[in-house]
């Protein structure tokens, strides 16, 4: 007879973790304690280490709050129930999330109550810790595919990938443990399962995208909407159709026009497509990302949001077509293959270009449309579920702050000579002090380089090596395309792909851009692009 393994064992194993910043000596932990487990238990044990009760295709969620916790928590008498196994944990987290109506109030609290009566001091810390999904002890899903390869004998790549596809590295231990390493070799893209989406990583310019894209490359307008996958299957007398958000929680429910498309603009017995869907207004223009969230949290009354705020839904992508998945085949035959079977008012806007003129309209159309920017996909590619990498960029037209230059390095090469990196500063109001958020050598011609290197000079306070420190004098206006957090600097921001854009002599070191107004610029970012009821903020620095 097998016995259960006591949740103690998981506290323990997450106290170790916690004593090691190594990742291996973390794996290993993770895949001897794994190889123990019974069948039954490895998959809520994974979820439960990463801090999680279900998996991200599960919509279910524990919802208890810190105050239901702390009243609980201090109504509680020590049990004399016997100790909790993994699989009791996990059942009564379960069961926790399901109540629902009338009474379910006090069903949670007594479930609680249960389950903190009856662990040790170790074990409830990581019971809450659980409870709020924040482990703290380092383990999240890179190191956790290290410890199930491990613990399976596995190659990484066939674990990540297998991952990846099924959107659930519980189940992938859970697969690959009882059936081993040829039952991950076979996952595939299933219908009705969702999988992780590709993303883009963010352009410099037009210029890099067509040489990383070898010269010629698919635009399409970046929507500024909500990402979907939307699954489709025929049956004899029904169809069935689920709706996938990025981080793979199901939105069906809130999407009815959609549902219905897919059943009926789209002309195939079984497919996945992908596509931003957008709330408009009466004239069809799409209005801000806010909007489309109030769709999403809508579970009742869906008819009448349904009127209040329109969705449009721009198709750009097929991974898979009556019984075969397409993720292997590249992006130019997805893309046709996907014009071949929806009507085309479903398809996002596209052109292939080959030159900056072209891509550059096209942005502008885009734009005045009231889009984002630009999307632009490498036309050989295939799909690579869940990552980030140059096959796809995104485009968004360039932003602007007043800077004051604080600093500047001496150049190398063909720039020797000149103080040609300049230290862009932004000012804090409240203290009048200058905050570094990047440098940059783009944008000068040699006869400002001359004019910035002679100028800095003058204003110079001390020297070391390379940099030169400067009274904050010039001001110079700054493109950039995003900020992002960054423990560089002591603002905790930086600009990616700063550059000057031009030397203000009418503006004064005060009257350049201060702290709050970036800070505000870095929000406002996030209201534009978020997710379905999760922090967006989080969800877009877990991607960087
Ligand atoms: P970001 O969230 O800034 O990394 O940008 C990527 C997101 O843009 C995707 O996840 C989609 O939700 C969205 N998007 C809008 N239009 C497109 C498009 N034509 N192709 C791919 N993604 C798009």
């Amino acid at each position: 007879m097998n016995h259960p393994t006591p949740f103690s064992t998981l506290a323990t194993l997450c106290q170790q973790l916690e004593g090691t910043t190594k990742k291996l000596e973390k794996s290993a932990l993770i895949s001897g304690f794994l190889q123990k487990l019974q069948p039954d238990e490895i998959a809520p044990a994974v979820l439960l280490l990463l801090g999680k009760i279900f998996s991200a295709t599960d919509s279910r969620t524990l919802n208890v709050s810190w105050r239901t916790l702390q009243k609980v928590e201090a109504q509680v008498a020590k049990s004399k129930k016997a100790p909790l196994s993994i699989l009791e944990v996990h059942q009564h987290f379960a069961e926790i999330a399901g109540a629902s109506g009338k009474g379910s109030r006090q069903r949670k609290e007594e479930l609680l109550a249960d389950l903190l009566a009856r662990v040790s001091a170790t074990e409830k810390k990581y019971l809450v810790k659980m409870s709020f999904g924040e482990m703290q002890h380092g383990v999240a899903e890179g190191v956790m595919q290290q410890g199930v390869a491990a613990a399976i004998g596995a190659e990484l790549a066939l674990v990540r990938r297998a991952a990846l596809l099924l959107g659930d590295i519980a189940e992938v231990a859970r697969l690959g443990l009882t059936k081993g390493k040829k039952a991950l070799e076979k996952i595939s893209l299933h219908i009705m399962r969702p999988i992780q989406p590709m993303l883009a990583e963010l352009s410099e310019d037009f210029e890099e995208v067509f040489k990383e894209h070898g010269g010629q490359t698919a635009f399409e307008y970046k929507y500024d909407g909500a990402r979907v996958q939307i699954h489709c299957a025929r049956k004899s007398n029904s169809t069935e159709v689920k709706i996938f958000s990025r981080r793979l929680s199901e939105v069906t429910p809130s999407l009815p026009e959609l549902v219905e498309w897919a059943q009926t603009k789209i002309a195939a017995d079984s497919f996945i497509v992908e596509g931003e869907a957008v709330a408009v207004n009466a004239e069809g223009k799409p209005l801000p990302f806010q909007e489309l969230m109030r769709r999403f949290r809508r579970v009742h009354q869906i008819e009448e949001t349904m009127k209040e705020v329109p969705v449009r839904l721009h198709l750009f992508d097929l991974l898979y077509l009556d019984g075969q998945s397409l993720i292997d085949q590249p992006y130019q035959e997805r893309w046709q293959r996907l014009a071949g079977i929806c009507d085309k008012s479903l398809l996002a806007d596209r052109i292939v270009a080959s030159e900056t003129n072209a891509a550059e309209q096209f942005l502008q159309q885009a734009m005045n449309a009231g889009h984002e920017g630009l999307m632009a996909k490498d036309l050989t590619s295939v799909y690579q579920p869940g990552s980030r990498g140059k096959k796809w960029f995104k485009i968004k037209p360039a932003e602007t702050l007043d800077l004051a230059i604080v600093a500047a390095d001496w150049g190398y090469g063909r720039r020797t000579g000149w103080l040609s990196n300049y230290h862009l500063a932004v000012r804090d109001s409240e203290t009048g002090e200058f905050l570094v958020i990047g440098k940059t050598f783009k944008g000068l011609t040699d006869a400002q380089f001359k004019w910035m290197t002679e100028n800095l000079q003058k204003l110079k306070i001390s020297e070391t090596n390379y940099t030169v420190h400067v009274r904050p004098q010039i001001v110079v206006e700054v493109a950039y395309n995003e900020i992002q957090r960054s423990p560089h600097y002591k603002s905790n921001f930086a600009l990616r792909f700063a550059r000057i854009k031009r030397i203000r002599s009418d503006k004064a070191p005060e009257q350049v851009d201060t702290i709050e107004r970036l800070r505000q610029l870095y929000e406002k970012q996030f209201e534009r692009k978020g997710e379905v009821g999760h922090g967006s903020r989080k969800d877009h620095e877990a991607y960087q």
